[in-house]
């Protein structure tokens, strides 16, 4: 088995390979192949953090596995990653398993690379002025991806502590090459943008729909626990809704269970998965003014998709420490 550390992860997955693996498995899933159940995990005692595992099958003859993660509470206090683990890959010709890759790295790219392929299929063609909300590692990997796929000129982040946000937008505008402001407030960060993507911890809201304008596209990215939520009701009914895997929305989702269960959406109101648009059974974004939003979950579909390309990457430039776990 190969064991593929964070720093070898980032090496072997550039952002433009790793949307074209996670377009894939998204389409294959769509057209039904592949298994993917939904996450599970529990709080941990101290109720700081949570262990969650997230097992799926690409399409038949390729790789299945499971992710398990630790994702603690305040990370930057403790100095550490948000989301710690492994992705576990296992051959499906013979059940064997083939690699374990550092999952931080990982999760962080496939996110993005996923929000890229949103982006791609769903924001104008001519956005070129970009928010983010929040300046930790989904924040970094998402200004990378959304610079992969529109042409933006000028970019605006917003974070609850002001010192570390304009600490990101000096190291991203250096690292990127792009203009990189740090905004006051959420209201500042988003006016005007063509993009906006939500990238914190939050519990409660941080982007109320009274700030979304016409033709705006929103990678809606944090909240991964139920009684969570990045964006208000009103965001959610202003929108054309789409998101990666339609029964994870229907459970795992606070924005829409909320909104479903106040009324002010019905079921009716998603009208695709990513993977469907990517197929073609859904246009994606129909008018310029419309406003798109992609509520991302995150499915191990993603994971392993990206972990088989590193994997196969890795077997081929000699990358990566073997461990020989049958004897
Ligand atoms: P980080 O800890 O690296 O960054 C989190 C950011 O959110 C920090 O800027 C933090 O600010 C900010 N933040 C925390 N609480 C609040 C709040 N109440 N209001 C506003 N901002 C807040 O985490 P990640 O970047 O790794 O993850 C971000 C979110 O994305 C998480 O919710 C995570 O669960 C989710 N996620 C979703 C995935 C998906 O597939 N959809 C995959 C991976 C992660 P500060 O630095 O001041 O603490």
């Amino acid at each position: 088995m190969l064991i593929l550390s964070h720093s070898q992860v980032r090496e072997l997955l550039p952002m433009r390979d790793c949307m074209a693996a996670v377009a894939e498995a998204l389409a294959d899933l769509a057209r039904g192949a592949g298994v993917q159940p939904l996450r599970a995990g529990f709080l941990l005692p101290d109720r700081r953090g949570v262990l969650a595992w997230m097992p799926a099958a690409l399409a038949a003859g390729e790789v299945f596995g499971i992710k398990v993660l630790s994702v603690v509470e305040d990370p930057g206090a403790l100095g550490v990653d948000s989301h710690q683990g492994g992705v576990l890959l296992f051959d499906a010709a013979d059940g064997a398993p083939l690699a374990l890759l550092e999952a931080g790295a990982l999760t962080a790219i496939r996110t993005a690379a996923v929000s890229a392929v949103a982006t791609e299929r769903l924001a104008r063609p001519d956005a070129r002025t970009l928010a983010i909300l929040g300046a930790g590692t989904q924040a970094r990997s998402h200004l990378e991806a959304v610079l992969a796929v529109r042409p933006i000129a000028r970019v605006r982040a917003w974070g609850r502590d002001p010192a570390k946000v304009r600490a990101f937008a000096a190291e991203q505008a250096a690292r990127h090459q792009v203009a990189v402001e740090a905004a006051a407030s959420v209201a500042e960060a988003v006016r005007g943008a063509d993009i906006v993507c939500t990238c914190t911890s939050a519990h409660e809201p941080v982007l109320p729909g009274a700030l979304l304008e016409s033709g705006m596209h929103v990678n809606a990215v944090g909240a991964s626990i139920p009684s969570w939520r990045e964006l208000d009701t009103e965001a959610v009914r202003r929108s054309t809704l789409f998101t990666d895997r339609r029964e994870s929305l229907e459970q795992e989702a606070g924005e829409y269970r909320l909104a479903l269960a106040e009324g002010a959406i019905g079921p009716d109101h998603l009208r695709a998965e990513l993977g469907e648009v990517l197929i073609g059974r859904h246009p994606g974004r129909v008018s310029d003014d419309e406003i798109t939003l992609f509520r991302s979950l995150g499915l191990a579909v993603e994971d392993l998709a990206a972990g088989r390309l590193a994997y196969r990457r890795a077997r081929e430039c000699g990358i990566g420490t073997e461990v020989a776990l049958g004897s």
